[in-house]
């Protein structure tokens, strides 16, 4: 069987206990590779060669870095069925979405960061002539880099790529549950070429190996994605070392129809936000609001277009939902949807797992699930369930819908449909997420500030933003 190893000091390495952790299949339930269990000593050789490269990589040409990421962007393109395959069987989504989104978004990482480091600037402050600040952002060192499950190559590589691109060198821990593309990303990259130990990437259990990384006296900086939960213990655990953290956590995303909406357009991209990714996505609608004059209409489109939807083999093409990720989670998820009932929301389709036949019959499959009935303060509209289960909940008004759409802990990102511009200014400029889409869901530029406000993260990624958090910026004053 296939053993997932680490990548350090620019060479695939078995970890030092030589244990290793069931990797499963989440399309038949069966395990089909091996991974890394690493320890604290696998963390601390990591460091220790991030630490060696950075000199160098740290005093590299801007454009020396932006042709070794390039380099890494062309591999990834060589390598694109490969790593669509193994991000779908890795994981247990669609090959059409890793075909359509995922590994398309690795590349156009290493390149969007490999371009941008070459037209990032910093400030000056004139002094009205009696002297001059000028600004220089330096590279901060050995970055962790922690990322989560749900988007494996994508997200990692939205956080590697600017880390690199800035001068740092970097120790990754990816998912334990979805190592694969990350443990092919590193032979990638010692065939692009990328200098020895400027690259690390450790394999493990978070929970075993996480405090080791994110604690390392000789780590200054962590950049993780993940669960809140998580993310509190991140925060707590470096506080005290004053580390820089930038967080990106959960969202519990409110989606909201008005009456005067797009009614087929707001109707399918409710589905899209809702079951994109089996709806583990940190963006995912997962909180239906439609205005309750077009309620019951609404209500029956979406149903209908639900209905369409296949759950089937992740290779299939015409398979709109695969598996979701783990065992663990698909029984969470049912829980949720139980719990639900219990409250006295009521299933209207789906809520149960769905058992293929042949040699997907152990695979981790669930009906696309709609609930109704359950109050906008209940827990299942307040915590993130993060699976293909949409809550639809109809509002009177304006006030009303803002109200409810800001009442749980997070403040990722939101959707408003409405074909009344003012309207979408207006309830856009209200709502306490991050990130505000009007008439669309999911539209990324990757320029743009991407973070959540309260429970849902620390700081900002995209654009000149990731440059700056894996920048320190050390002004310097000059008097004439
Ligand atoms: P998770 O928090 O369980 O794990 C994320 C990563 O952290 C994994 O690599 C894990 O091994 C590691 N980890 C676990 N314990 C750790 C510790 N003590 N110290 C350091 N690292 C540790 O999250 P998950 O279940 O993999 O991902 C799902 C969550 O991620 C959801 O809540 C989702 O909303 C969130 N998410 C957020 C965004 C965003 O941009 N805001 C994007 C994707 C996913």
């Amino acid at each position: 069987m296939e053993k997932i190893l680490n990548y350090i000091d620019g060479e695939m390495r078995a970890p030092s206990s030589n244990k290793y952790i069931n990797n499963y299949n989440p399309s038949s339930g069966l395990v089909y590779s091996l991974i890394a269990n690493s320890s604290k000593k696998d963390i601390n050789s990591a460091v220790d060669s991030a630490k060696q490269a950075f000199n160098d990589w740290s005093t590299s040409s801007k454009k020396f870095r932006h042709d070794v990421l390039m380099s890494i962007a062309d591999k990834i393109e060589e390598n694109f069925e490969a790593l669509v395959v193994a991000e779908s069987l890795d994981n247990g989504k669609t090959e059409s979405l890793a075909r359509r989104v995922d590994i398309p978004r690795a590349s156009e990482n290493f390149r969007f960061f490999a371009t941008a480091i070459l037209h990032f600037s910093s400030e000056t402050h004139d002094m009205d002539g009696k002297a001059l600040n000028y600004t220089l952002r330096e590279p901060v060192g050995v970055c962790a880099c922690i990322s989560p499950w749900n988007l494996p190559l994508y997200l990692l590589t939205w956080k590697i790529a600017p880390a690199l691109a800035a001068g740092n060198t970097v120790v990754a821990k990816p998912s334990e549950i979805t190592p694969m593309t990350a443990y092919l990303l590193s032979k990638i990259c010692i065939e692009a070429g990328v200098p020895k130990g400027v690259l690390n990437i450790v394999h493990g259990l978070g929970s075993e190996i996480g405090d080791n990384l994110t604690t390392h006296p000789d780590v200054p900086i962590v950049s993780f994605t993940g669960g809140t939960l998580t993310g509190q213990h991140i925060a707590k655990v470096t506080a005290p070392m004053f580390k820089k953290l930038s967080l990106e956590l959960g969202g519990k995303n409110p989606n909201i129809v008005f009456d005067d909406a797009d009614f087929e357009k707001s109707v399918s991209m409710a589905v899209k936000a809702g079951f994109s990714n089996q709806g583990q996505i940190c963006l995912c609608g997962s909180r239906l609001f439609v205005q309750e004059t077009i309620y019951e209409k609404f209500k029956i489109a979406l149903l209908e277009k639900i209905s369409e939807l296949a759950v089937g083999s992740p290779l299939d093409n015409k398979t709109d939902i695969g598996a979701v990720v783990s065992h663990e989670h698909m029984t969470k998820i049912l829980s949720k949807i139980e719990e639900a009932e219990e409250l006295g929301g009521e299933i209207l389709c789906g809520g149960k797992r769905k058992i293929l036949a042949g040699n997907l019959k152990g695979g981790y499959y669930l009906e696309p699930t709609v609930i109704e009935g359950l109050s906008y303060d209940c827990s299942i509209n307040q915590e993130e369930i993060f699976g293909p289960v949409l809550s639809l909940l109809p509002f009177k008004s304006e006030e009303e819908v803002i109200m409810m759409a800001n009442s749980t802990k997070y403040g990722l990102s939101a959707s408003i449909f409405t074909n009344d511009i003012s309207r979408g200014h207006r309830v856009a400029a209200k709502i306490k997420a991050g990130v505000v889409w009007v008439n669309t869901w999911l539209l990324r530029d990757l320029r743009i500030p991407f973070g959540g406000m309260k429970q849902s993260g620390i700081g900002r990624e995209g654009g000149f933003k990731s440059l700056q958090f894996f920048t320190e910026p050390k002004n310097v004053c000059i008097k004439i």
